[in-house]
């Protein structure tokens, strides 16, 4: 006979942030289990502790922040000037990125008002100033953002309602370089994170058509160029490329968490550790 976890035992070691093969555990009668779920959940409790203990004493910052703030120095180092954007943003400039009523994204947006919105992506924010830039700056125009975007997610393991944002664009880069400068960004950013052993997938994305996806197991992140159809409404007509990853999903992969929102902002983890313990 091969027993398994129940239902409440599993989910409690998922909670604990077990890994898998603790969560596939076979055994031979249900007095064993019993035993080794405790065994297991001591264990699990015990590391916790070990790591907000680690946390007060010797980190004393989220890895979410710590990570953050190795992207900003990886990316000013290679020329990527950081800007910071609102994150209310206007209906307008969402109807500018062709994300209108019947659009699938539509509904996931949070409205402040009939004509505000908390931002789901830091893009329309970005072509906003490459617009200026292009007037004040020479090519080519190397910005990028990380902040919070907001989407209105049915509850998962790999999403959240707002999660942290990396945007990293180049605007008026030779057309044949495109692919290239790509595949060199994201290999900056999944190094500067600690992951190696990704995959470039070509997908297609609601907003952008055919992307290229960073993906490890899951889709860590997108990235799109141009020229592209809704360059017109913003006026751009320069090649460009851009690439945008979910923070708390790069730490997930990272840290093998099982899920992404012991990552990101909440209060029943801290720094990825189950709080009830
Ligand atoms: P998915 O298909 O997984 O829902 P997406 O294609 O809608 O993601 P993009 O719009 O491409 O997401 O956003 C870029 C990146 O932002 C994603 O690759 C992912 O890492 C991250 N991301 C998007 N939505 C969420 C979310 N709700 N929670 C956490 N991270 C997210
Ligand atoms: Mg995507």
């Amino acid at each position: 006979m091969s027993i398994s976890w129940t239902a409440i035992q599993k989910q409690r070691l998922q909670e604990l942030n077990s890994s898998e093969s603790q969560q596939e555990m076979c055994f031979e009668s249900h007095q064993e289990r019993d035993r080794a779920y405790q065994e297991q959940e001591h264990l699990l409790v015990v590391k916790g502790k070990q790591k907000l203990l680690e946390l007060r004493d010797i980190k004393r910052r989220p890895s979410l922040c710590v990570l953050e703030q190795q992207l900003v120095e990886a990316l000013t180092q290679k020329g990527f000037t950081q800007v910071v954007t609102p994150t209310i943003i206007s209906k307008g400039s969402l109807a500018k990125m062709s994300i209108a009523d019947d659009h699938p994204l539509f509904s996931q947006v949070f409205w402040l008002d009939s004509k505000r919105c908390l931002r789901p992506m830091l893009a329309p924010n970005l072509y906003t100033l490459w617009k200026d830039l292009l007037r004040l700056w020479e090519k080519p125009i190397r910005i990028f953002e990380i902040g919070t975007c907001y989407r209105k997610e049915s509850k998962g393991s790999l999403h959240l309602n707002e999660f942290t944002m990396l945007n990293l664009t180049e605007l008026g880069l030779p057309e044949d370089q495109r692919h290239q400068r790509l595949e060199e960004l994201a290999s900056l950013v999944m190094e500067t994170a600690g992951i190696d052993n990704y995959q470039l997938e070509l997908t297609s994305s609601v907003v952008y058509g055919d992307t290229l996806d960073v993906v490890k197991g899951i889709e860590l992140g997108s990235s799109a160029m141009g020229p592209h159809p809704l360059d017109d409404q913003w006026g751009i007509i320069d090649p460009w490329v851009g690439i945008g990853f979910g923070l708390e999903r790069l730490l997930m992969i990272r840290e093998g968490s099982q899920n992404v929102q012991s990552m990101g902002r909440t209060l029943t983890y801290l720094n990825g550790v189950r709080l009830n313990i």
